[in-house]
């Protein structure tokens, strides 16, 4: 399989501005040197709560937002700084899938003008090949044709979603972003949502970046899931394995906080107390040393890198270190 995304050590970092100068008093290190890859049809999940850089990390990778380090690497060409007319063909091969419907469609454009605007923009289709294709778009996503006359906020939230779906979709790319697409939906609705995103994916060969806060939606789509904390990839695996026998204390906490995974009974429950640290001012060492259970003298002394651990199965904690 051939990898379609690669993300190497990529950094975003905001400045503070502080002081009656507003000079750079410090940063907000939102996403501190994040590696992986993203094969061809493959769906990567990532979870972590908010504030943990996820969001961020999905907007750098789009070039939304300026990457301050690192490299982006999209069908083995680097990104990182691409600009203008250089950016505009690979801006065709990534789409992203926000949360909020209302947020993300404009209320005073019918369906039909949302779904076109993307191909009215990047395309040289004519009139009728667009409002065809705007038919068979809905009809995909499990909407009429009827539909594409009517309003954003006549649908439900879930219709909504397949209508940003649709537009995501309409200029065929590559890749495609879902950031908590589905986390304003009712549990039932969310389980809909994403066996369509699963269809779609097997019909158009397409590639995902799932990012969400929701370990349970994560696990539904995914085929391996990292885990993040205040900027960092703090474990990576095949799905299994990460639910299964989870090795980070992290990813252990947040598990064994939702009810319906089969993590190990005998595992003590850890429980996550305390506050995500600020990300202006992580703690030294291992970032999660202030809210580990498993904190040890060398945790606050030395950052963990990802080690791997077998079978596509990565760490960064150093509980694992070899001595
Ligand atoms: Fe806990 Fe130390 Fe591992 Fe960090 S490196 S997760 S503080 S045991
Ligand atoms: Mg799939």
């Amino acid at each position: 399989q051939q990898t379609l995304v690669r993300v190497e050590n990529l950094k975003k970092y905001f400045p503070i501005k502080g002081g009656v100068l507003k000079r750079t008093i410090g940063h907000v290190k939102a996403v501190d040197g994040v590696t992986f890859d993203i094969k061809q049809g493959e769906t990567l999940g990532i979870v972590g709560e908010s504030g943990s850089g996820k969001s961020t990390l999905g907007r750098a990778i789009l070039r939304l937002l300026e990457p301050t380090d690192g490299k982006i690497l999209f069908n083995d060409q680097d990104i990182t700084h691409l600009r203008n007319k250089k950016l505009r063909p690979i801006r065709r091969d990534m789409q992203i899938v926000f949360q909020d419907p209302f947020a993300s469609l404009n209320t005073k454009m019918s369906v039909e003008q949302l779904i076109e605007e993307p191909l009215i923009i990047q395309t040289d289709m004519n009139k009728k090949e667009r409002k065809e294709l705007v038919n068979t778009l809905l009809e995909k996503v499990g909407l009429r044709a009827s539909d594409r006359m009517k309003y954003p906020h006549e649908f439900s939230g879930g219709q909504r979603q397949r209508i940003s779906i649709a537009r995501a979709l309409a200029i065929n790319p590559k890749f495609v972003i879902a950031d908590e697409a589905v986390s304003a939906l009712d549990v039932s609705i969310q389980a809909q949502v994403l066996n369509l995103m699963d269809d779609l994916q097997d019909e158009f060969g397409l590639t995902y970046l799932f990012i969400s806060h929701d370990l349970s939606v994560v696990k539904h789509v995914s085929d391996r899931v990292g885990v993040m904390y205040l900027g960092r990839l703090v474990e990576v695996a095949p799905k299994k394995p990460i639910y299964e026998n989870p090795l980070h204390p992290y990813t252990q906490a947040l598990l064994s906080a939702i009810p319906d995974t089969n993590v190990d009974v005998e595992r003590e429950k850890i429980k996550l107390e305390g506050d995500l640290p600020s990300p202006s001012n992580p703690p030294s060492g291992c970032a999660f040393r202030t809210r580990c259970p498993m904190a040890h003298e060398r945790c606050a002394e030395v950052r963990p890198e990802l080690q791997h651990k077998g079978d596509g199965h990565y760490v960064a904690c150093h509980l694992y270190d070899e001595e």
